[in-house]
């Protein structure tokens, strides 16, 4: 059986851990690995502050917090995404106010973001699928417009770029994930992107337990004090620590993962010529992060109908999102704005396929050649 994920494992992780328990006797949060993972995020992202956190769910909650999301408001995000895009405004008291995907991104599309604002719309929650990057001048100028706070759901989008700047940079906050099914992976574990300096105090308090416990260990007060509501968003210094092995070996999984997602695409690409499957399309001006490979087949009869053959073959290949608004919750609290003319029809055809880092050049062979037979 070729999985569809196995998390990613360098092989310097346990040294690494090793060394927080052993050498730094620091494992609770904040210590040196999650402050090596947050300069490391701050250099290659070019953002002004990058804080470690429990995971993508509790950044982006993180920057509910600070964007004081409050009762009755309106968010807008896809209906194509993952719960956490959702909940984290819901807890608030919010409304997810769901638009229509593009069909070639399968993210948000921009052009019907606007006709979705009304005077209780407060943010705009870009999710960058796979990796690839929704259409962010649009979306910033939008949100320019009518003074909304962009909130960038860059979970599956860390190394990705759209037109020269990191994912996660370009709205006001943005979150990553390093969940075990992410690219890179301390386990559960995420990290929110900060802008604008003037939001970096206030995110290290929330994040601490509404203290200004940061404050205090760089010395810039005697001592530490609860001075606003808050939580805790930090992780141990072990998980950093796992996390940072794999992120001192990022350039190595990322071009790992990106030979076997250009091998999909060469092999699969006679047949989407023949109009059997339709293959990711990454727009101009943008840079992805191989973060997953997938297939769309005609319909939902005929994806089904793939993801049984590949199974017969040994082969885990998966679905993705039910569209939020047609789940319990998203009924509950949400709404769709406009037609549905993409998002569900869209999410039924889509199939994803095994993409992990180790990932073989047979097994990547194998797997084009049985998606070839089944459309044979
Ligand atoms: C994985 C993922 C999340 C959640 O990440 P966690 O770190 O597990 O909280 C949120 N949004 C998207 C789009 C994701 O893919």
């Amino acid at each position: 059986m070729i999985d569809f994920n196995v998390p990613p494992y360098v092989g310097t992780e346990m040294k690494y851990v090793e060394e927080a328990a052993a050498v730094n006797h620091k494992i609770c949060g904040d210590g040196p690995f999650t402050h090596r993972c947050n300069e490391w995020l701050e250099k290659r992202t070019k953002t002004a502050k990058a804080l470690l956190t429990t995971s993508c769910t509790h950044a982006t909650e993180l920057a509910a917090l600070l964007s004081e999301i409050k009762e009755g408001d309106e968010v807008i995000m896809p209906s194509y995404t993952f719960v956490s895009t959702a909940d984290a405004f819901v807890l608030r008291g919010a409304v997810p106010v769901f638009v229509d995907i593009r069909p070639d991104t399968m993210n948000i599309d921009e052009t019907k973001i606007e006709k979705a604002v009304t005077e209780r719309t407060r943010a705009i929650v870009p999710v960058h699928y796979a990796g690839v990057s929704c259409e962010m001048d649009t979306i910033m100028k939008i949100a320019e417009t009518c003074h909304l706070t962009v909130i960038e759901d860059a979970a599956q989008g860390i190394l990705s770029t759209y037109k020269g700047r990191a994912l996660g940079t370009i709205g006001d906050f943005g979150c990553f994930s390093f969940h075990e099914t992410k690219n890179y992976s301390m386990g559960e574990g995420g990290a929110l992107l900060i802008r604008d300096k003037k939001n970096v105090e206030r995110a290290e308090i929330i994040r601490e337990k509404g203290t200004n416990r940061a404050k205090f260990f760089r010395g810039q007060i005697d001592k530490y004090t609860w001075v606003d509501a808050g939580s805790s968003y930090l992780p141990g210094d072990m998980n950093a620590a796992y996390l940072m092995a794999q992120l001192d070996a990022a350039d190595e999984i990322f071009e790992d993962r990106m030979r076997s997602w250009n091998l999909y695409y060469e092999l699969l690409k006679p047949l989407a010529d023949e109009g059997k499957i339709v293959l990711p399309y990454i727009p101009e001006n943008c840079t992805h992060n191989a973060h997953m490979f997938y297939v769309k087949a005609k319909d939902l009869e005929e994806r089904s109908a793939l993801l049984s053959f590949l199974k017969e073959n040994g082969i885990q290949s998966v679905f993705h999102y039910i569209p939020l608004h047609s789940a319990p919750a998203g009924e509950k609290f949400g709404r769709f704005h406009g037609e549905d003319v993409y998002t569900t029809k869209e999410s039924e055809r889509l199939a994803r396929l095994p993409m992990f880092y180790g990932l073989k050049e047979e097994q990547v062979r194998y797997i084009a050649e049985k998606v070839l037979e089944f459309y044979r």
